[in-house]
């Protein structure tokens, strides 16, 4: 484990935040910034991404399986941040889903692209991979730092949280577009949240930091891009209540995974933070 500094302003100005799992969040005192800290070095990091598996007080199984409800989720946003108009120009789009898990995205993509999208998808976990090639997706894992491609689209759902320094890591996604390309990412809005009101579980070690629209719009803005649309959604953890959902929500109390929260009125239910952003043409 190793002592980390604020990844986006550099100051080691930090209070605690939060802990989970055997591990601490604190929260930068200058820029807003929560993070894991101390942190396990770049070696292990790595290799937890790759294995899926990723060691605290417990172990967290964080492998899964392909979640069809998700593609609804997915189909949503595409049309509420309008890549109809995108897909409907005689021209093939091409497109790279950084993190791509099971490949529900990508799997949604290549239906509502149809002949237009050319998709890869990315992934470290094996199983992972495996499980999204059975369905006929094209996924694969390759290193970014020396990957020599550019794409129309890059997006990356729910990545921002285990990058080691998104800095770097969203700035080498850049250089990773055409002329006039997209970024589409989505990750938590809650870093300037008090910790009472931020979701959980923090999932540590597994995510190094959370962020909100304000340090990522900013980002984003000095690696030259432009913000085109940003929408925050309901957390998917957050049930909408109705005698249905609290039903839904005491079976999948007893279920494996026992993943209910119960949380039907949250203070800040709307966390789930997405951004379309365009490369500058200079
Ligand atoms: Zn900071």
């Amino acid at each position: 484990m190793i002592e980390v500094d604020c990844y986006i302003c550099h100051s080691s100005n930090k209070t605690h935040y939060d802990s989970e799992n055997g591990h601490n969040i604190v929260k930068c005192g200058d820029c807003d910034l929560v993070y894991l800290n101390p942190r396990p070095g770049l070696e292990e990091i790595t290799e937890a991404s790759k294995s899926g598996m990723h060691r605290g007080d417990e172990l967290l199984k964080v492998t899964g399986k392909f979640q069809n409800h998700l593609k609804d989720t997915y189909l949503s946003r595409l049309n509420d941040f309008n890549y109809a108009i995108l897909f409907s120009q005689n021209k093939k789009v091409s497109w790279l889903d950084i993190g791509c898990g099971h490949g529900e995205f990508v799997e949604t993509l290549t239906t509502f692209g149809g002949d237009n999208i050319e998709i890869i998808g990315i992934e470290p976990n094996v199983k992972k991979q495996e499980g999204a090639r059975e369905r006929g997706l094209d996924i694969r894992f390759f290193d970014l730092e020396t990957h020599q491609e550019k794409y129309d689209v890059i997006s990356a759902l729910n990545v921002y949280s285990h990058l080691p320094n998104p800095p770097e890591d969203i700035a080498k996604w850049c250089k990773m577009l055409n002329e006039g390309g997209e970024l589409l990412l989505q990750t938590g809005d809650s870093a300037h949240l008090p910790a009472k009101y931020h979701h959980k579980p923090y999932s540590l070690p597994d995510h190094l930091s959370f962020t909100n629209k304000k340090l990522l719009i900013e980002l984003l803005e000095n690696l030259g891009m432009k913000v085109i649309q940003t929408k925050n959604y309901r957390m998917a953890q957050y049930p909408v209540f109705s005698p249905l959902e609290l039903v839904k929500e005491v079976a999948r109390f007893f279920l494996p995974g026992h993943v209910a929260t119960f949380k039907f009125f949250p203070k800040y239910p709307d966390c789930d933070m997405w951004i379309r952003a365009k490369k500058i043409t200079k």
